[in-house]
């Protein structure tokens, strides 16, 4: 058999945060407690009627926009007809012929190199309920029904699950950069339909798509291309290829394998039509301006230029972009004058790791990055060692005073030089035994001599500076 190449789309879904639902005014929020969030359109009572949340609108646009697609002119939504019994209505109101945008593309990061990706179009409609299922019996819950549902369809222009896998993480990123999103795969935020074929390398037509629907995590959507990548290639192995029908799948945790729910053969027809309980209305020139402006640099963008403007590592990079608090955090000492890498270095260490074991959000660190750029320089001007620049970066944050409050007399570091020597010279005076052995070779006896130096000044020596005397003193 010839070599085979995978190809993958995704139908990603991004359920959006906002304070009531996309056409109701029920609660957007996740409860555990059953129908709580909820009202009468929800349920699709006789006599309601859908409004649109502007807010879910404009989110749209947002990530239309930044993902580089192209908006239409009007906003308008399309009736999707089928019954199933989290969906009272009998239909979704989604967007078919008009999405919210078409004909993206976007940069993404696997393994280091960088691939672009393709995005079919990105639309807004609404979630349905869900079904809670027991021995005998199945509930309705409602809460979810009506929560705004961000839908992203990519082109099959993924070849591996290592590829889809980073573009969901990339787009994890977005959404909660623009804070549209807190994408939370572990509330069931992010669900992906999972598209994958198989065709010889050389074919110019893409193999018969299998499908797999529903599946809300990364690990899980990896799972499920590796998984099916192995199932069709073995069955063309064995030609046994038309055994590879267009049907749907869904992912077994459990057993990491994709099991059959249902074939294509009957495909649904779900007669579109515009929605014609929502008017359609215009997006206008300005604001898409509006929104354009309010969009802020992304984590890509913002890496390049920690790489290429500030000579970070890809590695340190990576770490601040991670989290756009951190990165805004960083940026901020960037525009105080803090050096890039002292910053970085300062926030890869000391801050997130203060920031993890205590819990908190780097928003409410009482450290700021004014206070910081205090800190950094005490101790460039070398006033405090390092080690004491981290206990006082504790103290401040413990204490919530400012830097100049821990740097007295009593504590600073000891850089005058005429004092140091006069000090070892004292103790090499005292110690000439030792300095006898030392001229023999124990060159370990070094250390002791910096040990009596620090004992002498009760730590606050700068080591660098004592051991530029000490050398200077025992070499002659
Ligand atoms: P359908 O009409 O069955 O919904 P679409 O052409 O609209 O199919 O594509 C749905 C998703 O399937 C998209 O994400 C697309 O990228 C993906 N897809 C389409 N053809 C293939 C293929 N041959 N292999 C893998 N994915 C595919
Ligand atoms: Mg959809």
């Amino acid at each position: 058999m010839k070599k085979q190449v995978a190809t993958i789309g995704l139908e990603m879904h991004c359920e959006f945060k906002s304070n009531s639902k996309v056409f109701s005014p029920a609660k957007n929020a996740y409860s555990e407690i059953p129908n709580s969030n909820i009202a009468p359109l929800d349920m699709a009572f006789p006599g309601t009627l859908p409004v649109v949340n502007k807010k879910c609108v404009e989110d749209a646009l947002k990530v239309s926009i930044a993902l580089h697609c192209t908006q239409p002119e009007y906003m308008v939504f399309d009736r999707k007809n089928y019954y199933y019994p989290d969906l009272p209505k009998g239909y979704q109101i989604t967007q078919m012929a008009s999405p919210v945008g078409v004909n993206g593309k976007i940069d993404i990061e696997v393994d280091g190199k960088i691939i672009p990706v393709y995005i079919h179009d990105v639309h807004l409609e609404e979630d349905s309920a869900s079904l809670d299922h027991f021995f005998d019996t199945s509930n309705i819950d409602y809460n979810r029904s009506e929560v705004p549902l961000f839908e992203l369809v990519t082109e099959p222009c993924f070849h591996s699950a290592e590829e889809a896998g980073a573009f969901i993480e990339h787009m994890i990123r977005v959404y909660r950069y623009l804070g549209v999103s807190d994408a939370d795969t572990k509330r069931g935020q992010i669900r992906c339909d999972v598209n994958v074929s198989i065709a010889d390398e050389d074919s110019l037509d893409l193999g018969t798509k299998v499908e797999t629907k529903n599946v809300n995590s990364i690990g899980g959507v990896i799972g499920t291309i590796n998984y099916e990548i192995a199932r069709q290639t073995k069955l063309k192995e064995e030609g046994r290829y038309s055994e590879i029908v267009q049907e749907t799948r869904r992912w077994d945790e459990e057993s990491g394998t994709t099991k059959r729910m249902r074939g294509k053969v009957d495909a649904i027809d779900y007669k579109y039509f515009i929605e014609p309980n929502i008017p359609k209305y215009k997006i206008s020139a300005e604001w898409l301006k509006e929104i354009k402006e309010g969009i802020p640099r992304l984590h890509f963008e913002r890496k390049q230029d920690y790489i290429n403007n500030y000579g970070l590592s890809s590695y340190d990079a990576e770490v601040l972009v991670k989290d756009r608090e951190i990165s805004d955090y960083f940026e901020e000492c960037l525009s105080l004058g803090i050096d890039a890498k002292s910053a970085a270095n300062w926030i890869s260490t000391q801050i997130l790791g203060f920031l993890n074991k205590n819990n908190l959000n780097i928003k409410d660190l009482y450290l700021t990055p004014m206070r910081l750029k205090d800190l950094i320089s005490e101790l460039d001007k070398k006033t405090i060692s390092s080690k004491q620049a981290k206990e006082i970066f504790e103290k401040v944050i413990k204490e919530k005073k400012e830097i100049k409050d821990f740097i007295s007399k009593e504590n600073t570091q000891m850089s005058d030089k005429a004092e140091l020597t006069k000090i070892i010279e004292e103790i090499l005076a005292s110690n000439q035994s030792q300095i006898e052995e030392y001229k023999k070779g124990r060159t370990n006896i070094f250390d002791y001599f910096v040990g009596q130096v620090m004992k002498n000044t009760r730590g606050k020596a700068n080591p660098v500076l004592t051991k530029e005397i000490l050398n200077e003193k025992l070499k002659g």
